[in-house]
Protein backbone atom coordinates (compact mmCIF):
# COMPACT_ATOMS: atom_id res chain seq x y z
CA UNK A 1 0.00 0.00 0.00
CA UNK A 2 0.84 4.05 -0.63
CA UNK A 3 1.10 5.87 2.27
CA UNK A 4 1.95 9.51 2.98
CA UNK A 5 5.41 8.72 2.57
CA UNK A 6 5.34 7.11 -0.43
CA UNK A 7 3.80 10.45 -2.17
CA UNK A 8 6.16 12.65 -0.45
CA UNK A 9 8.89 10.28 -1.89
CA UNK A 10 7.19 10.65 -5.33
CA UNK A 11 7.25 14.50 -4.71
CA UNK A 12 10.97 14.39 -4.07
CA UNK A 13 11.76 12.14 -7.13
CA UNK A 14 10.37 13.98 -9.41
CA UNK A 15 11.91 17.15 -7.78
CA UNK A 16 15.55 15.53 -8.31
CA UNK A 17 14.82 14.48 -12.04
CA UNK A 18 13.29 17.64 -12.62
CA UNK A 19 16.62 19.03 -11.55
CA UNK A 20 19.25 16.66 -13.25
CA UNK A 21 17.33 17.06 -16.29
CA UNK A 22 16.18 21.19 -16.36
CA UNK A 23 18.72 21.93 -19.22
CA UNK A 24 17.34 19.19 -21.65
CA UNK A 25 13.87 20.27 -20.68
CA UNK A 26 14.84 24.02 -21.60
CA UNK A 27 16.56 22.84 -24.44
CA UNK A 28 13.26 21.06 -25.89
CA UNK A 29 10.88 23.76 -25.34
CA UNK A 30 14.00 26.35 -27.27
CA UNK A 31 13.13 25.15 -31.05
CA UNK A 32 9.23 25.23 -30.42
CA UNK A 33 8.73 27.59 -27.52
CA UNK A 34 9.90 29.71 -25.17
CA UNK A 35 12.99 28.36 -23.65
CA UNK A 36 11.71 28.00 -20.00
CA UNK A 37 10.23 24.39 -19.77
CA UNK A 38 13.24 23.33 -17.34
CA UNK A 39 13.47 26.44 -14.99
CA UNK A 40 9.61 26.73 -14.40
CA UNK A 41 9.80 23.35 -13.23
CA UNK A 42 12.25 23.75 -11.62
CA UNK A 43 10.70 26.50 -9.61
CA UNK A 44 8.02 24.76 -9.03
CA UNK A 45 8.80 21.13 -7.83
CA UNK A 46 11.93 23.28 -5.33
CA UNK A 47 8.94 24.88 -3.97
CA UNK A 48 6.57 22.08 -3.50
CA UNK A 49 9.69 19.77 -1.74
CA UNK A 50 9.81 22.81 1.00
CA UNK A 51 6.22 23.27 1.53
CA UNK A 52 6.20 19.31 2.06
CA UNK A 53 8.46 19.60 4.53
CA UNK A 54 6.77 22.78 6.36
CA UNK A 55 3.26 21.20 6.25
CA UNK A 56 4.01 17.63 6.53
CA UNK A 57 0.69 16.69 5.46
CA UNK A 58 -0.39 13.37 6.75
CA UNK A 59 -2.63 11.61 3.76
CA UNK A 60 -1.37 10.94 0.13
CA UNK A 61 -4.43 12.87 -1.05
CA UNK A 62 -3.02 15.82 1.41
CA UNK A 63 0.32 15.39 -0.11
CA UNK A 64 -1.14 15.70 -4.25
CA UNK A 65 -3.68 18.92 -3.07
CA UNK A 66 -0.71 20.59 -1.54
CA UNK A 67 1.46 19.82 -3.90
CA UNK A 68 -0.60 20.78 -6.66
CA UNK A 69 -1.69 24.30 -5.18
CA UNK A 70 2.31 25.36 -4.68
CA UNK A 71 2.30 24.58 -8.65
CA UNK A 72 -0.41 26.26 -9.80
CA UNK A 73 1.00 29.75 -7.45
CA UNK A 74 4.91 29.21 -8.29
CA UNK A 75 4.52 28.69 -11.83
CA UNK A 76 3.82 31.39 -14.41
CA UNK A 77 4.29 29.25 -17.53
CA UNK A 78 1.01 26.70 -19.56
CA UNK A 79 2.53 24.10 -17.20
CA UNK A 80 2.10 25.39 -13.61
CA UNK A 81 -1.41 25.37 -14.17
CA UNK A 82 -1.88 22.03 -15.96
CA UNK A 83 0.60 20.13 -13.70
CA UNK A 84 -1.13 21.91 -10.41
CA UNK A 85 -4.66 20.71 -11.83
CA UNK A 86 -3.22 17.03 -12.48
CA UNK A 87 -1.93 16.84 -8.66
CA UNK A 88 -5.04 18.57 -7.08
CA UNK A 89 -7.42 16.57 -8.63
CA UNK A 90 -6.02 13.47 -8.53
CA UNK A 91 -5.36 14.40 -4.18
CA UNK A 92 -8.97 15.10 -4.02
CA UNK A 93 -9.56 11.76 -5.87
CA UNK A 94 -8.00 9.77 -3.56
CA UNK A 95 -10.18 11.57 -0.52
CA UNK A 96 -8.71 11.21 2.98
CA UNK A 97 -8.00 7.79 2.55
CA UNK A 98 -4.38 7.15 5.05
CA UNK A 99 -2.80 4.46 2.22
CA UNK A 100 -3.95 3.79 -1.56
CA UNK A 101 -3.30 0.87 -3.30
CA UNK A 102 -1.41 1.10 -7.25
CA UNK A 103 -4.98 0.41 -8.62
CA UNK A 104 -6.77 2.86 -7.16
CA UNK A 105 -3.63 5.89 -7.55
CA UNK A 106 -4.32 5.01 -11.05
CA UNK A 107 -8.04 5.57 -11.11
CA UNK A 108 -7.39 8.81 -9.23
CA UNK A 109 -4.83 10.32 -11.66
CA UNK A 110 -7.05 9.17 -14.45
CA UNK A 111 -9.30 11.91 -13.02
CA UNK A 112 -6.28 14.19 -12.70
CA UNK A 113 -5.22 13.49 -16.11
CA UNK A 114 -9.35 13.95 -17.34
CA UNK A 115 -9.35 17.77 -15.53
CA UNK A 116 -6.09 18.63 -17.46
CA UNK A 117 -7.76 17.79 -20.86
CA UNK A 118 -10.85 19.91 -19.62
CA UNK A 119 -8.53 22.91 -18.93
CA UNK A 120 -6.44 22.49 -21.63
CA UNK A 121 -8.76 21.22 -24.06
CA UNK A 122 -5.90 18.83 -25.49
CA UNK A 123 -6.33 15.70 -26.52
CA UNK A 124 -4.25 12.83 -27.67
CA UNK A 125 -2.20 13.34 -30.72
CA UNK A 126 -2.08 16.99 -30.00
CA UNK A 127 1.63 16.93 -29.35
CA UNK A 128 0.86 17.96 -25.39
CA UNK A 129 1.80 16.68 -21.92
CA UNK A 130 -1.66 14.51 -22.44
CA UNK A 131 0.26 12.37 -25.04
CA UNK A 132 2.87 10.80 -22.02
CA UNK A 133 0.08 10.85 -19.71
CA UNK A 134 -2.64 9.14 -20.81
CA UNK A 135 -0.50 5.85 -21.94
CA UNK A 136 1.21 6.13 -18.29
CA UNK A 137 -2.48 6.09 -16.67
CA UNK A 138 -3.19 2.95 -18.80
CA UNK A 139 -0.57 0.99 -18.66
CA UNK A 140 -0.37 1.95 -14.64
CA UNK A 141 -2.93 -0.90 -13.50
CA UNK A 142 -0.22 -3.56 -14.62
CA UNK A 143 3.01 -2.11 -12.81
CA UNK A 144 5.24 1.71 -12.03
CA UNK A 145 7.43 -0.07 -14.86
CA UNK A 146 4.80 -0.11 -17.40
CA UNK A 147 3.68 3.24 -16.94
CA UNK A 148 7.11 4.54 -16.96
CA UNK A 149 7.70 3.18 -20.20
CA UNK A 150 4.47 4.28 -22.10
CA UNK A 151 4.94 7.61 -21.35
CA UNK A 152 8.22 7.32 -22.30
CA UNK A 153 7.14 6.03 -25.65
CA UNK A 154 4.04 8.44 -25.26
CA UNK A 155 6.42 11.10 -25.37
CA UNK A 156 8.79 10.21 -28.34
CA UNK A 157 5.88 9.68 -30.05
CA UNK A 158 5.32 13.51 -30.16
CA UNK A 159 8.30 14.15 -32.48
CA UNK A 160 6.43 13.33 -35.36
CA UNK A 161 3.17 15.28 -34.65
CA UNK A 162 2.36 18.92 -35.53
CA UNK A 163 1.63 20.86 -32.06
CA UNK A 164 -2.15 21.79 -31.73
CA UNK A 165 -2.09 23.27 -28.50
CA UNK A 166 0.28 25.76 -25.98
CA UNK A 167 2.57 28.02 -27.71
CA UNK A 168 4.21 24.91 -29.89
CA UNK A 169 0.95 25.53 -31.74
CA UNK A 170 1.61 28.88 -33.05
CA UNK A 171 4.01 27.68 -35.26
CA UNK A 172 2.20 24.96 -37.05
CA UNK A 173 3.77 22.35 -39.36
CA UNK A 174 7.04 23.79 -38.12
CA UNK A 175 6.51 22.09 -34.90
CA UNK A 176 6.86 18.83 -36.19
CA UNK A 177 10.13 16.95 -35.91
CA UNK A 178 10.63 18.00 -32.29
CA UNK A 179 9.77 16.41 -29.10
CA UNK A 180 7.24 17.67 -26.87
CA UNK A 181 8.95 19.31 -23.80
CA UNK A 182 5.61 18.52 -21.40
CA UNK A 183 5.51 15.26 -22.69
CA UNK A 184 9.02 14.73 -21.45
CA UNK A 185 8.36 16.21 -18.28
CA UNK A 186 5.46 14.45 -17.68
CA UNK A 187 7.46 11.14 -18.20
CA UNK A 188 9.80 12.12 -15.51
CA UNK A 189 7.09 12.58 -13.39
CA UNK A 190 5.63 8.75 -14.24
CA UNK A 191 9.24 7.66 -13.98
CA UNK A 192 9.57 9.19 -10.45
CA UNK A 193 7.13 6.72 -9.25
CA UNK A 194 8.90 3.67 -9.69
CA UNK A 195 11.54 5.32 -8.20
CA UNK A 196 9.77 6.46 -4.79
CA UNK A 197 8.12 2.59 -5.38
CA UNK A 198 11.88 1.36 -4.88
CA UNK A 199 12.82 3.56 -2.22
P1 LIG B 1 4.76 27.97 -21.54
O1 LIG B 1 4.39 27.35 -22.85
O2 LIG B 1 3.69 28.86 -21.00
O3 LIG B 1 6.11 28.61 -21.59
P2 LIG B 1 5.94 25.62 -20.33
O4 LIG B 1 7.06 25.84 -21.28
O5 LIG B 1 6.31 25.47 -18.91
O6 LIG B 1 4.85 26.76 -20.46
O7 LIG B 1 5.14 24.30 -20.73
C1 LIG B 1 4.96 23.94 -22.08
C2 LIG B 1 4.30 22.57 -22.14
O8 LIG B 1 2.99 22.62 -21.60
C3 LIG B 1 4.12 22.04 -23.55
O9 LIG B 1 5.27 21.36 -24.00
C4 LIG B 1 2.91 21.12 -23.45
O10 LIG B 1 3.27 19.79 -23.16
C5 LIG B 1 2.16 21.69 -22.26
N1 LIG B 1 0.94 22.35 -22.69
C6 LIG B 1 0.81 23.60 -23.19
N2 LIG B 1 -0.48 23.87 -23.46
C7 LIG B 1 -1.19 22.76 -23.13
C8 LIG B 1 -2.58 22.40 -23.16
N3 LIG B 1 -3.52 23.26 -23.59
N4 LIG B 1 -2.93 21.17 -22.72
C9 LIG B 1 -1.99 20.30 -22.26
N5 LIG B 1 -0.68 20.58 -22.20
C10 LIG B 1 -0.27 21.78 -22.64
MG1 LIG C 1 7.78 27.47 -22.25
MG1 LIG D 1 6.75 30.50 -20.81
Amino acid sequence: MLDADFFRRWMRATAASVDREAERLTALDSPIGDADHGSNLQRGFRDVVTALEKDAPDTPGAVLTLAGRRLISTVGGASGPLYGTLLRRTGKALADASEVGREQLAEALREGVDAVRTLGGAAPGDKTMIDALVPAVDALGESFAAARTAAEEGAEATTPLQARKGRASYLGERSIGHQDPGATSAALLVAALEEAADE
